[in-house]
């Protein structure tokens, strides 16, 4: 809500200019979801997975981006309060007090823009189509991510 704000933009309302980089898959990135109405689907949202409790806001129109961190995650001091006190804490500090932000500029490269899919290539490897630049080359040849560094599945035989 506070990286809304900074940007000038209303809450819980689609704008057509604007991109969410995600650092963290936990609870930030639903609320994040819900009051910038960015989803993967529009690519208006980029999950990045560094594992950060961080979200950029970008404006395609004018190119400023904002980075908005929890202030709190990087203090290695921090101690133990129950999840009674940080919900205290969240409502009664200033919205610039929890959060650090930086002005960045964002790389965003034309294939991972919405719209269309801009280009697609078959996997030298398994066949299979991969878009918008996802694939790498080897020794000139396209293949898909899976084939190219491993894979999060390995395909079971059916025995017969
Ligand atoms: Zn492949």
């Amino acid at each position: 809500m506070y990286g809304m704000e900074l940007m000038g933009m209303e809450l819980n309302k689609r704008h057509k200019n604007l991109i969410v980089f995600l650092e963290i898959d936990r609870c930030m990135a639903d609320a994040v979801q819900a009051v910038t109405k960015c989803t993967m689907g529009k690519r208006s949202l980029k999950q990045m997975y560094y594992g950060k409790f961080a979200v950029t806001f970008y404006n395609m129109d004018t190119g400023e981006a904002i980075r908005v961190s929890d202030a709190d995650a990087n203090r290695k001091d921090k101690e133990k309060e129950t999840k009674e006190e940080m919900r205290k804490r969240f409502r009664e500090t200033p919205a610039e007090e929890l959060f650090n932000v930086e002005r960045v500029k964002v790389n965003l490269p034309n294939p991972q823009l919405p719209g269309a899919m801009h280009t697609s290539v078959f996997c030298s490897v398994c066949g299979e189509k991969v878009g918008d630049e996802r694939h790498v080359l080897r020794g000139g040849k396209p293949l898909c991510r899976s084939c190219a560094e491993g894979s999060y599945y390995e395909v079971i035989e059916d025995e017969e």
